[in-house]
């Protein structure tokens, strides 16, 4: 598998979680576009912009169906997690919250399923609440459903922590939440990456994903959303491709999903997406078990090393400290030995702060990677620890 990554020649990448590398044939896909295909969509007649714009389309049949939408209308290509997650907090959030309402977040999620909800709070003078976590680092389910009430107006959780690798049971909390008439969202950013995703199954309003994460390009995202409730949320960009007609005055908008896609599109990176799709659902989630399993027990045979959180179920992906290092001496230790782990707060300061850490260490896992690559962290990671005992 590694051989199909041509970037990763000489590096040991433990950083997936952050972006995963891309496989050739994703490279080749954008690339033939740009070389052979190149031309615009939806609005030009010649039959290079047909077939570019049959090409892009299919992207949108293809996610639809990789994640059981029921219709591809409810496939709306954003700029990733975060723009899809914006969307949903200024279009539908300034549509059904009012002031005292609540947005119930939990406190694993990432600042991009944060911030976007704490402005619409401020905005409309609501509520943000926090369902806190176990000491295993699970959400804390019973906490959860109590903190639930008819001003609770949108609900918003991670399928996966980027940090503690927690894998939430979505259906569980779905089915708590639907005892209100709120909204759901999913944060899929990680979870779309390392767990099979049907939003019907999942009876979720949205999920939002990015396409670097699952071994696509950047500059591109999926926001999943009920044909429904999309139908009744107003655009939150105006521009070309979104309208039908316009006047100086007024105009009238296209239908979901063109009227959330205002301005030429990243085309390139959406047939990229396609490409890095077809290559994701020919995986099995086995091997990434497996090498967890392994870097698990490897690395907490060392001694000072404590591996955050113990969750019910985990991803192929663990944060760790290890006494007396800073994680940022110890990224830059493995760096040079061509090592890469992301190090810092993860995007997520409050479930940092609240672990009590300032920084800590991630290894998060991708297809790319095997035992030989736990193997080689475990005896950077024992080099290192026995300098720092010199
Ligand atoms: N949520 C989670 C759980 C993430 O891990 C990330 C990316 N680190 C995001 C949201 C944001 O994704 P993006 O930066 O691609 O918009």
């Amino acid at each position: 598998m590694k051989s199909d990554f041509p970037a990763l020649k000489d590096w040991i990448y433990l950083d997936s979680a952050a972006t995963a590398q891309k496989p050739k044939c994703v490279i080749d896909a954008i690339s033939n576009f740009y070389q052979e295909e190149y031309a615009t969509v939806h609005r030009a007649v010649y039959q290079m912009a047909a077939e570019s714009t049959e090409k892009y389309s299919s992207v949108r049949r293809k996610v639809a169906s990789w994640i059981h939408a029921r219709q591809e209308e409810e496939i709306i290509f954003t700029k990733g997690t975060t723009d899809a997650i914006n969307l949903i907090a200024r279009s539908l959030g300034d549509l059904v919250v009012e002031e005292g309402d609540e947005i119930l977040i939990t406190a694993m999620e990432h600042h991009a399923n944060i911030i976007p909800w704490q402005m619409l709070a401020k905005r409309k003078k609501a509520r943000l609440v926090v369902a806190p976590l176990d000491e295993r680092g699970d959400i804390d389910v019973s906490q959860f459903a109590s903190l639930l009430s008819a001003r609770t107006k949108i609900v918003s959780f991670t399928h996966i922590s980027n940090v503690l690798g927690t894998i939430n049971p979505v259906k569980e909390l779905v089915k708590i939440a639907r005892r209100y008439p709120l909204y759901i969202v999913v944060d899929g950013a990680q979870g779309i990456v390392h767990e099979k995703v049907d939003v019907q199954d999942f009876d979720v309003d949205f999920y939002a994903f990015s396409g670097h994460k699952i071994y696509g390009p950047t500059g591109v995202g999926i926001l999943y959303g009920k044909k429904e409730i999309l139908d009744m949320m107003p655009p939150v960009q105006g521009g070309g491709d979104m309208v039908d007609t316009v006047s100086f005055e007024t105009a009238s908008y296209q239908e979901t999903p063109l009227k959330f896609e205002a301005g030429t599109p990243m085309i390139a990176s959406v047939i990229g997406l396609g490409t890095a799709v077809d290559y994701i659902q020919n995986l099995s989630f086995d091997h990434e078990k497996e090498l967890l399993q392994y870097a698990e027990a490897k690395l907490s045979s060392i001694e000072g090393l404590k591996i955050l959180a113990n969750p019910k179920q985990r991803a192929p992906l663990f944060t760790f400290t290890l006494e007396g290092l800073h994680p940022l001496d110890i990224a830059n230790l493995l760096s040079f030995k061509k090592i890469a782990i992301r190090t810092g707060t993860f995007c997520a300061q409050p479930l940092l702060h609240s672990l009590g850490i300032q920084a800590a260490c991630r290894v998060s896992f991708g297809i790319y990677n095997s035992r030989e690559d736990v193997d080689a962290l475990y005896k950077a990671l024992m080099d290192i620890r026995a300098l720092a005992l010199v």
